[in-house]
């Protein structure tokens, strides 16, 4: 025996039967009960949610053999048999699709002249009413407008806003409603269990939320998976077969960003592309996810997540603020665009995520943006302190050397001894610190920190000089992390001065974001792009998001 498809040897033969669509269900059997059938019905919703199921059934109710009308057909009489194989000649379906112009309502116009031959009632099904031409609507509307008896239409619609309002007008209309996973999950695992089907739970999960609350979708994708011959189905089957992108991937990418790893997002996005997922799959992928963090920061309920997922989300999800997350999602949703008209997608996701992942540096200037939107004066701050370069220092050794030569003609007889000492030592001898001595000397000093504290003697170098009185040294890092390893060193950092300058130095650090000397009043965007390219990116794209 050939393979019968899930989608028809499971569908509904009763109205308990179709899934979610509750609210429709109840009020046709109440209408069988009281003997108050309308002459149109009008069903409306997404596909595959059991608009045509439900039809037939309701076919069935009014023109069953055994007690019709009734709401519970027999489905084993000659009438119920005929409309389940579609061949019963009192109940006709037809495709708008199909059968779009005034001929084929004028055939039916015919057609509905003869009474129906062995049941009660004749029911014309109309699927895809909203293809139907012009014309053929105005031939439909004369003859709802004078019914003959025992006739009853139901069309069937995935576009309602198509049909004109004069035939809704005359219909009882029915909004069918999307499936809801939970549903779609208890109806699979019915049929798994009747089909001795061996199937993961959270691959049973994946095809659900797939299937987009479309049961019959659902079905066929169930029939793919089975097409494999698997004996257990796992999830990793089903995300392979359908190109789905696993959730721990979005979850590592989010851990990628909070670390600022931008090199691994990238590492992780070629891998994910060259296993053959489609990029615009795994943006939207993305975008789910980020959604359903963001409504779970929200305390939003979300069904469409499986348990396991909801579990591992909440692992990061105070990690985000909610503005975080809009902001990664509008670059995504904007990305997916980009890629449309691009000939070069894997390059446009690259900056992409290079972008998201410094999602951190962009927080800080939630303030500085609203200042600017607002017109107040600002000082604009750039967002890394300018190190102290390295090689214009190492440059200047020579002018050094000159100064200390003049400055020894004028010691005492004690402290030329001493000058006598460092000289041998290829050290400066001052008696006073200068700014000029600190620039020249910082990368000698940073020499000998650097053989205890190497990458304290790293941070130290990219620090700036705040300010320099009576021997008293500040210096400014803006850099938390470097801050706090320096404030940690600074006795031995003062101790280092001292000894090198062979003066009594004392050193001490800020943590502050390093001030460009400008203020700027009503900056434009231009001023803003001048000093600092990733604001005025960040205004632009948030502007076209907001406006
Ligand atoms: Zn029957």
């Amino acid at each position: 025996m050939a393979y019968l498809i899930l989608a028809r040897k499971y569908r509904p033969q009763t109205f308990e039967e179709v899934y979610a669509q509750d609210h429709i269900t109840k009020i046709l059997k109440n209408t069988i009960e009281m003997d108050r059938t309308a002459q149109a019905y009008l069903f409306t919703g997404p596909r595959g949610v059991g608009k045509t199921s439900l039809a037939r059934i309701f076919a069935k109710s009014l023109n069953c053999l055994n007690d019709g009308p009734t709401t519970s057909p027999c489905n084993v009489c000659q009438n119920c048999t005929e409309i389940t194989h579609g061949n019963s000649s009192d109940v006709i379906e037809i495709d708008g699709a199909s059968n779009t112009g005034v001929e084929d309502i004028r055939d039916l116009q015919k057609e509905l002249m003869y009474a129906p031959s062995n049941s009660r009632n004749k029911i014309y099904i109309i699927d895809e009413v909203h293809m139907l031409s012009k014309n053929a609507f105005n031939a439909l509307l004369k003859t709802l407008e004078e019914p003959p008896e025992n006739v009853v239409f139901i069309f069937a619609t995935t576009e309602p806003h198509k049909v004109i309002p004069t035939i809704i007008s005359r219909c009882q209309r029915f909004d069918f409603k999307r499936i809801p996973i939970p549903a779609i999950i208890d109806r699979l695992s019915s049929i798994c269990k009747i089909d001795e089907i061996s199937i993961d739970p959270e691959a049973l999960f994946a095809i659900a939320k797939k299937a987009d609350g479309s049961m019959r979708d659902a079905l066929s994708l169930m029939d793919q998976v089975l097409a494999y011959g698997k004996d257990y189905i796992s999830l990793v089957d089903v995300l392979s077969i359908f190109g789905i992108v696993h959730t721990d991937i979005f979850y590592k990418i989010l851990l990628f960003i909070i670390e600022k790893n931008a090199s691994d997002i990238i590492k992780l996005l070629h891998d994910i592309l060259e296993k053959g997922n489609d990029i615009q799959e795994f943006l939207n992928g993305m975008l789910d996810y980020i959604r359903n963090l963001l409504l779970l920061n929200l305390e939003i309920d979300i069904p469409t997540i499986s348990d396991a997922n909801r579990k591992q989300m909440l692992e990061i999800s105070d990690k985000f603020e909610d503005n975080d997350l809009i902001y990664i999602m509008s670059i995504l949703i904007k990305t997916k665009m980009d890629i449309k008209s691009s000939s070069n997608p894997i390059l446009i996701a690259e900056m992409a995520f290079i972008k998201i992942s410094r999602l951190a540096e962009l927080q800080s200037l939630d303030k500085l943006i609203d200042t600017i939107k607002k017109g107040k004066p600002v000082q604009i701050e750039s967002t890394k302190p300018k190190p102290i370069h390295i090689h214009s220092i190492l440059n200047k050794k020579d002018v050094v050397q000159q100064q200390e030569t003049t400055v020894m003609h004028d010691k005492t007889e004690e402290v030329k001894a001493e000058i006598h000492k460092e000289a041998e030592q290829e050290k400066p001898k001052i008696d006073k610190l200068t700014i000029e001595a600190v620039e020249e000397n910082l990368n000698d000093i940073a020499k000998v920190l650097s053989k205890q504290k190497p990458i304290v003697a790293n941070y130290f170098v990219k620090c700036q000089i705040r300010n320099l009185s009576n021997n008293f040294l500040h210096l400014a890092s803006a850099n938390s992390l470097a801050f706090d390893m320096l404030k940690d060193e600074k006795e031995l950092i003062s101790d280092i001065f001292s000894k090198h300058f062979n003066l009594k130095i004392k050193v001490d650090f800020t943590l502050e974001e390093v001030k460009i000397n400008k203020v700027i009043t009503n900056p434009t965007l231009d001023d803003i792009k001048r000093e600092s390219p990733t604001i005025a990116e960040f205004i632009e794209d948030t502007d076209s998001i907001i406006n």
